[in-house]
């Protein structure tokens, strides 16, 4: 069936299985030494589960080159058993893994920062020094030093991390270099760096080992590249050694997204095919390429050679053996949330995956059949409920798994309405497959009561949350709606006010502006965010062009600080802009009053008026509250008073601040130790 994905690919000396690379991904374990037993089994599992060329987390070629103080780097012999620990556990599966290469640039968090220019970048406080032409020259050769190490320890090649606007990729576009000596000044000299740093690799590591060249494609950033300095790069690149070309779209500080799960499938992948005809050497397609069909059709039409893919083989370890095997609606799919992996790298956590709690933690979430194998009952197949059922049953448990709706997703449903989430469907056809797979005997329709549940070993309450009613005068108006009911359909008038600005009053703005989801429309996606074409628009960034809001939509709270703070670091400022780009109105600091006929009345700041308050009438059709959720937990009291070995997890357990990350992750870990 895939043919194309599954060819292999001869790159001379080697050849590798099949066309999926594994892309980068800094879990946070390379920075430690003492993690190196977990990172290798973290690499093992995705060898074993069939993964072509796999490239691990940036390390830094010099201490200026570290993404912060004694971040991961590759400088010396000393650290070479480690990397050999992780080389040894991925050839033991028949794997192939390549170091990268990350000089972080101005982009590194920390004073001894350097770049092409004195250039601060917008998204980090420290200012990097320019490097001189002596430390240029000292660069290149702490590249091709740390390429040698990483032959020594065992890689079969390094990737160049010349994309994302970190150093390389600083020296090739005109925003941040500057120079006017032999390293700037014009884009044959801005190139340079990235060329010599191939060429040096290339003869300090000899023709058999991989040199994969990240490109950026698309800088999506103001005075970013032209498609023209683009392809003399590529071209260049491949003359100096480069085996594969892998593609890089956008730098972190860019303003459009580029693989939150509002971006469409594949969006980037016309960029990548443009390179290709303008190259002999094998180019790599990525960003948001999650599914075996598609990567299948974008190499049948010649648009890559190979599709990178980091993110979902964190979810799914076992992707490209499960497309081999006919099995590819078994794949637990990424649904491009970055909750647990990219937000936490920011955050300095170890990265793991929502859908699959056990990236990155393989070591210690270890599930293992059952001793003993008990009849358990599981009741509310959300996120939770569905995480611990099916992980029982492949322990061997015998498991009744209860939800009182029509069927299985709870919050997980509700959030698939939104548009811009529509990857959260792949959750949980992920799980319905999983259920039939593991055997869990599935009771939809089934309200579980406590009589019933008294011939269990175990009883585990995953009875999800119910929308918070606050204390609100004229809560019970005919045009107060909770947003469960609004995200089921109901009807909504043509002014709403949105009352509570956590997660969920984002998802339901976004629900009412849209009346289809811009996720679907590739290209009205790309106007919205501005993404031109870079051979007329350097950098490929153009005016943003959101089509009409389909709503006046108000979004309120009663904090000050900045709406959706909350919200995760990667994808909270795509939710501010994009409610931004449809005229979205915010108010912070509101006392909410009462709601009639009139609409919603409110007490708003105003430094003007003798109190600093005054009173404001918002016009409004509809008010939808997103004021937080409360546990449903009523069967655990009654359980617990006929002895019954009740567990409480997910929104049941603690409905502050819930997310389906913890819901899945305390779901798993339940069922690990039951
Ligand atoms: P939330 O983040 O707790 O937000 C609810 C908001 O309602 C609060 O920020 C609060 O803001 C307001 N509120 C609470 N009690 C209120 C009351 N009695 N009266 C008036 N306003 C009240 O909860 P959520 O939005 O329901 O989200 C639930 C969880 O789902 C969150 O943890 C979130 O991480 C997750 N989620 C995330 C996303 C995403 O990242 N895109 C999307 C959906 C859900 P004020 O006190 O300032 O008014
Ligand atoms: Fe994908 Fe979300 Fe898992 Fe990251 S946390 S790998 S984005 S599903």
């Amino acid at each position: 069936m895939y043919d194309h994905l599954l060819a292999p690919l001869d790159l001379g000396h080697v050849v590798l299985k099949n066309r999926v690379l594994m892309g980068s991904m800094h879990t946070g374990l390379e920075d430690r030494g003492r993690d190196a037993g977990r990172l290798a089994a973290y690499f093992a599992e995705r060898a074993r589960g069939g993964v072509g060329l796999m490239v691990t987390g940036g390390y830094a070629p010099n201490r200026t080159g570290w993404l912060f103080p004694t971040a991961s780097d590759l400088r010396s012999s000393r650290t070479l058993g480690r990397h050999r620990t992780v080389t040894g556990a991925v050839h033991a599966e028949g794997g192939r893994i390549a170091l990268q290469l990350l000089h972080a640039g101005r982009y590194a968090y920390h004073p001894l920062s350097q770049s092409a220019s004195a250039i601060k970048a917008p998204i980090n406080p420290f200012r990097p020094r320019a490097m001189r032409a002596g430390t240029v020259r000292r660069t290149i050769a702490d590249f091709a030093r740390s390429a040698v190490l990483a032959q020594e320890a065992g890689y079969d090649g390094v990737e160049v991390m010349g994309s994302e606007g970190y150093l390389v990729n600083q020296f090739l576009a005109p925003r941040t270099n500057r120079r006017t000596d032999a390293w700037g000044g014009t884009p044959e000299r801005r190139r340079r760096f990235a060329v010599e740093i191939v060429r040096a690799v290339r003869e300090a590591v000899g023709p058999d080992f991989v040199v994969v060249y990240r490109i950026s494609l698309l800088d999506l950033v103001e005075d970013g590249q032209t498609w023209e300095e683009t392809v003399a790069l590529a071209r260049e690149v491949q003359a100096a050694g480069a085996t594969i070309l892998n593609t890089g779209i956008g730098w972190h500080e860019s303003r459009v997204p580029t693989i939150v799960t509002s971006v469409p499938r594949g969006a980037f992948t016309w960029a990548t095919a443009r390179l290709r005809p303008e190259v002999s050497i094998p180019v790599v397609a990525s960003n948001r390429i999650n599914d075996p069909d598609q990567a299948e059709a974008l190499l049948a039409a010649g648009d890559a050679d190979l599709v990178s893919m980091a993110r979902p083989l964190l979810a799914d370890p076992e992707w490209v053996a499960k497309a081999q095997a006919g099995r590819a609606d078994e794949i637990n799919t990424c649904i491009a949330c970055n909750q647990a992996c990219l937000d936490h790298t920011f955050r300095k956590k170890t990265a793991s995956c929502m859908v699959n709690p056990r990236a990155a933690h393989e070591t210690k979430l270890v599930v293992a059949p059952a001793a003993i194998e008990r009849r358990v009952a599981v009741v509310g197949a959300g996120p939770a409920g569905l995480a611990c059922a099916t992980t029982l049953a492949e322990r061997g448990h015998a498991v009744d798994l209860f939800e009182s709706g029509p069927e299985i997703g709870g919050q997980f449903l509700l959030a698939a309405r939104v548009p811009g989430k529509e990857e959260f469907r792949e959750t949980l056809r992920y799980y319905d497959r999983r259920i039939a797979r593991t055997g869990v005997a599935l009771h939809l329709g089934t309200t579980a009561d406590p009589a019933r549940l008294g011939g269990y070993d175990e009883v585990v309450v995953a009875t999800g949350v119910r929308p918070r009613v606050p204390g609100l005068v004229g809560a019970d108006h005919p045009s107060v709606l909770p947003y469960d009911e609004v995200l089921r359909g109901a009807a909504v008038g043509d002014r709403v006010a949105v009352v509570g600005a956590g997660g969920i009053g984002f998802d339901v703005c976004t629900f009412l502006l849209h009346d289809a989801s811009p996720t679907l429309d590739p290209e009205a996606w790309a106007a919205e965010w501005g993404v031109g074409d870079p051979a007329t628009a350097r950098g490929g960034v153009t005016a943003v062009a959101a089509p009409p809001a389909r709503r006046e939509v108000h979004l309120l709270q009663r904090k000050t600080t900045k709406h959706g703070a909350g919200l995760g670091r990667t994808s909270g400022w795509v939710h501010r802009a994009a409610l931004q780009h449809h005229d979205v109105r915010l108010h912070g600091g509101v006392t909410y009053e009462r709601v009639d006929d009139d609409g919603l009345h409110l007490t708003v700041p105003d430094t003007d008026a003798p109190d600093g308050r005054r009173a404001e009438l918002l016009r409004v059709d509809t008010v939808v509250l997103c004021t937080g959720q409360d546990s449903r937990r009523e069967l655990l009291a009654p359980l617990e008073a006929a002895g019954v070995r009740a567990h409480v997890i997910g929104g049941a357990d603690v409905a502050a601040e819930l997310d389906a990350k913890r819901a899945i992750r305390q779901g798993t870990e339940l069922a690990a130790r039951l």
